[in-house]
């Protein structure tokens, strides 16, 4: 190690970090987030840190990988929650944090190095009226090439669909061979790339539709009981009149644990929070009315990005709210059928009671309206987990595992396609080993 470290010292110089709070830092995600990977995955850690601020020398990094042979694990920001970032077998983390830079806007697009954070790319979209079409709830701190590589949706999903449905035009991929090539992938073969956690291609450009921009009224609906709830949730998504980001149903007590907004909520109640285009908040609580619910708090929209929001307690940020008040809480991510997801949850609910606790995301996925959840779970044992989540496929609801770092037991993104990719791109097998 100490003769390949003075190498690429020589090579890359002042690109390369090797002092221990960089490379504990920047080796770890929120892996921790699941307490079976918590167990697993907390020794790992990089050799050195290569942090590249050009194309150029993330080309002359992966060059030298392949010669020293050294495995190499992408980071964006290091928000992901599967451990999909750690480096399994050492060698360098490639953070691309430092790859910054807007490239150009179009209209209904933009091009950005893969290292600008969703935050920022929004921002700027919205300054130029337009608007990111999906992003998660980390978008301040995530990168736009960390969640094309290790995400899947968020807020705008319910209307755009995920990573899959169009929502990545184009990407700068590098190979990691004796001499990098630069590919330009479009189409298709964008999903050999999409959830791949960097494990056929480094990315270094990525280019996202941007729809035009909204003005979003963030409006929390109170029910009496979850399942009108989830049903108002689904009238609300279907609703081609209201203009919608975001509609996430959550069972109580989920909303007692978001500190900074219970203390606006009806106690005891079930909440769907939501973002709504201004011109529709009328039509949506008319809709509530309708299910037996009501309006409760409202930030409007002028106040958009400039208080803590409503997305900063959905998606997982539940699970970070349920672990800030109780760090048992762990979560898994499960895909219920549009047709049934009433009887499923009847059958989750009086199986497991309080020890399962239900937010679901309403999502447009391939065209399909679907109810996705990313339930809260108390953690006692791993049997006690996998038991829950057999369950949860006896009555056929797919369960896509957090709690593993393997791309195939996680279940997203196209693994087959992705393996005879890794064979072309990575010969050697030096990228993110260990996840596919
Ligand atoms: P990282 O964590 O740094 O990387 C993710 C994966 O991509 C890793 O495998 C890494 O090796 C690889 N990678 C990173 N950059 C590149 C690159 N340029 N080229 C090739 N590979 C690369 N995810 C969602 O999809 N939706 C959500 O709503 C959501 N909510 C979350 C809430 C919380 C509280 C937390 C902790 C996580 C959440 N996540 C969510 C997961 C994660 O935050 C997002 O997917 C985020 O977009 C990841 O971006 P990142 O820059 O942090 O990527």
């Amino acid at each position: 190690t100490l003769a390949w470290k003075a190498d690429m010292l020589k090579s890359l110089g002042g690109l390369v970090l090797t002092d221990d709070d960089s490379v504990e830092k920047l080796s770890k995600d929120y892996y921790w987030y699941s307490p079976v990977l918590d167990k697993r995955l907390k020794e790992k850690k990089a050799d050195v840190i290569i942090a590249p601020k050009t194309e150029e020398d993330v080309a002359a990094a992966l060059a030298l990988a392949y010669r020293l042979r050294i495995p190499v694990t992408a980071r964006g920001a290091g928000t992901g929650n599967y451990g999909q970032a750690i480096p399994l077998e050492g060698g360098i983390v490639l953070d691309l944090s430092g790859l910054d830079r807007i490239v150009e806007f179009g209209a209904g697009c933009v091009r950005a190095q893969s290292g600008v954070r969703l935050g920022v790319l929004d921002k700027t979209a919205r300054e130029q009226g337009q608007e990111l079409r999906i992003y998660p709830s980390t978008y301040v701190k995530a990168t736009v090439g960390g969640f094309v590589s290790g995400g899947s949706g968020g807020i705008g999903s319910v209307t755009w669909g995920n990573l899959w449905d169009g929502n990545v035009l184009e990407a700068v991929v590098y190979t990691l061979e004796e001499k990098p090539r630069r590919l330009v992938i479009k189409g298709d073969e964008l999903y050999d790339y999409i959830h791949n956690y960097g494990t056929t291609g480094i990315m270094t450009e990525v280019t996202v539709p941007l729809a035009p921009r909204n003005e979003w009224t963030q409006c929390v609906f109170q029910f009496a009981s979850f399942e009108d709830a989830v049903r108002y949730g689904e009238a609300l998504a279907r609703d081609g009149a209201v203009t919608k980001r975001l509609i996430s149903p959550m069972e109580w007590p989920l909303p007692s644990f978001f500190k900074p907004l219970a203390k606006s909520l009806a106690p005891a109640q079930a909440a769907v929070l939501t973002e709504i285009a201004e011109h529709a908040v009328d039509l949506a609580a008319k809709l509530a009315e309708a299910y037996g619910g009501k309006l409760g708090h409202v930030i409007a929209a002028s106040q958009y990005r400039k208080t803590i929001g409503v997305s900063d307690f959905t998606w997982n940020h539940t699970t970070l709210w349920a672990i800030k008040s109780d760090p048992s809480w762990t979560y898994l991510q499960a895909g219920f059928a549009p047709d049934r997801y009433l009887e499923q949850l009847r059958a989750i609910k009086s199986a497991y009671g309080d020890e399962v606790l239900f937010h679901f995301e309403w999502v447009l996925s391939g065209g399909a309206l679907v109810p996705t959840a990313l339930p809260v779970v108390r953690f006692s044992t791993e049997e006690r987990l996998y038991e829950i989540i057999a369950f949860f496929k006896s009555v056929g609801v797919a369960i896509f595992d957090p709690h593993t770092w393997m791309l195939e037991d996680g279940g997203r993104g196209s693994v087959g396609r992705m393996r005879s990719r890794k064979l072309a791109n990575d010969p050697l097998g030096l990228l993110n080993p260990g996840k596919l």
